[in-house]
């Protein structure tokens, strides 16, 4: 089983007993899939294989790898939710239900709906873990999305464009997030693609050597100042990154000065900007273009300084100056936090200590528990991400307090095609008729909901699965505004019978 070996290799972090526990998703899952196909014509437990050798190299642990082994026995074998939970236990079981939830969502295309839809993938994952495995089986899906049907391409490369990268974005998985994007670009705009990959390729050949040549002699110069430890290595822009460049500046490729990029690694914070001081006094930097991401990182946590300089070969090029701790942060996010305390590696842990400066000191836990009780409904990692970024973003947003109470007032309630909308606790059929469109509220005549016929003014459950009936002839009544929850019924509802009222009044006068 080389596949076998291969996965168990990426996955070398983890001691051999909890490897034991992947060798036996491997081999379950083999034995469950066996004989199926994917559209490639290869096994179908290849997917499996590499959608668990993509959460390996994210450093999950035991049981998000073997959960990502087994994430589509429920949906495609004859396995039970019962055998999958002796085999393997609850956790694993919750994590392929939560996987197997998220995979009955579609993006139908309507724009309006889209945020809902990115809402109730984070309010659906109650464990973080059931999103970045949703996020890694997505990913091999959109590196093999050449073999699914023509037809088929464009939506789930827009469903990834949309739903996605974005979510990765938000859990800080960068390299994920990068791949992701560029692999749905090519198929939602493979000309322009194209062109630019094939433009990036001839900025590399010609820069190639240059680059070199001047990471060479910033090297000598770090030593030369006795900065301890420092690493560097050369990124190249990610393709669809220079295309929203070159899109929202306007500018041509050759214009682009971050192309290629240098980094410098080094140990700490205080050698970051000593650093950027070194280069300085070495290089001429281009005005403007010195940004401190460490002093005001971004809203996702990444941090980073990045200037640019001449360097007098005439080339322009940008660096980025960071820690170890912050690189490895900036690349995996919020996954290397999660993957690290699953381990258990505890506060020993560099990445540990890195996370520990966002969290409020002990003297605070009081308070920190206030608010989590004031919250109850919040997935747990969605907590952790607010109080980690409470430091980051609290001064800048005040908002994001009000954005936890998102999941106390909210509900997703779903279309039998499996379009999703977000309504105001206690909102009936009535009011998602009106949400999914005004011209199916005004003619709503009856709703299933979870397949039982009930009254239109029913309040609705999280989850539940609403279908619409709609009549030509039928039409709002004054009782309908009683129905109605949501302001943007009742303005619909209002509207449809005053336009009523003057047909009525106009015909009366005639
Ligand atoms: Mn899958």
């Amino acid at each position: 089983m080389p596949q076998l070996k291969e996965l168990l290799d990426a996955t070398k972090f983890l001691n051999e007993g909890k490897r034991a526990l992947i060798t036996k998703a491997y081999v379950f899952a083999e034995k469950a899939h066996r004989g199926q196909k994917r559209y490639s014509g290869e096994a179908y437990f290849n997917h499996l294989v590499e959608t668990a050798k993509i959460l390996a190299e994210l450093g999950m642990a035991r049981r998000t790898i073997s959960a990502g082994l087994l994430h589509d026995v429920l949906e495609n074998t004859e396995i039970t939710p019962e055998e999958l939970e002796s085999e393997f236990g609850k956790e694993v079981l919750f994590l392929v239900e939560g996987v197997t939830k998220l995979g009955r969502i579609r993006y139908s295309g309507k724009e309006r709906h889209i945020e809902s839809l990115r809402k109730f993938f984070v309010a659906m994952s109650q464990d973080i873990r059931v999103l970045i495995i949703k996020l890694a089986d997505r990913l091999h899906n959109m590196r093999t999305l050449e073999y699914v049907p023509k037809e088929k391409q464009k939506r789930i490369a827009q469903e990834t464009m949309k739903i996605y990268v974005p979510l990765a974005y938000r859990l800080g998985l960068r390299t994920l997030k990068r791949e992701l994007e560029d692999l749905a670009f090519r198929h939602i705009n493979p000309e322009k693609y194209h062109e630019l990959a094939a433009g990036i390729r001839r900025h590399r050949r010609k820069h190639n050597e240059q680059l070199e040549k001047f990471r060479k002699s910033l090297l000598k110069m770090l030593a030369k100042h006795s900065i301890r430890n420092a690493k560097t290595d050369t990124r190249l822009k990610s393709i669809y990154s220079v295309y929203t460049k070159i899109v929202m500046r306007q500018k041509d490729l050759g214009k682009i000065y971050d192309i290629s990029a240098v980094r410098v690694h080094v140990e700490t914070l205080e050698d970051c900007y000593r650093v950027l001081g070194i280069i300085h006094g070495s290089w001429r930097p281009l005005p403007g273009r010195i940004k401190d991401y460490i002093a005001f990182p971004k809203p996702n946590g990444y941090q980073s300084l990045h200037t640019t300089v001449f360097t007098g070969d005439g080339m322009i090029i940008e660096i980025q100056i960071r820690t170890h701790l912050m690189h490895n942060q900036a690349e995996y996010g919020l996954a290397s936090h999660i993957a690290y305390k699953e381990r258990g590696l505890g506060i020993k842990d560099p990445y540990y200590s890195w996370f520990n400066q966002f969290f409020p000191a002990p003297s605070d836990k009081k308070k920190e528990e206030e608010i989590l009780k004031q919250h109850p409904h919040v997935p747990l990692w969605l907590r952790n991400i607010i109080n980690l970024q409470s430091f980051v973003t609290i001064q800048t947003d005040p908002l994001s307090h009000l954005k936890s109470d998102f999941f106390q007032h909210r509900m997703f309630i779903f279309d039998p095609k499996g379009d999703v909308v977000d309504l105001p606790v206690g909102a009936t059929p009535l009011d998602f008729a009106y949400e999914l469109d005004p011209n199916i509220g005004n003619r709503l005549f009856g709703a299933k909901v979870n397949g039982k016929f009930v009254h239109i003014d029913t309040p609705l459950k999280n989850g539940d699965i609403v279908e619409i009936q709609t009549k030509n002839s039928a039409h709002p009544t004054d009782k309908w505004l009683k129905y109605a929850k949501t302001s943007f019924a009742r303005k619909e509802i209002n509207q449809y019978l005053e336009s009523v009222k003057k047909v009525v009044i106009r015909r009366q006068k005639k």
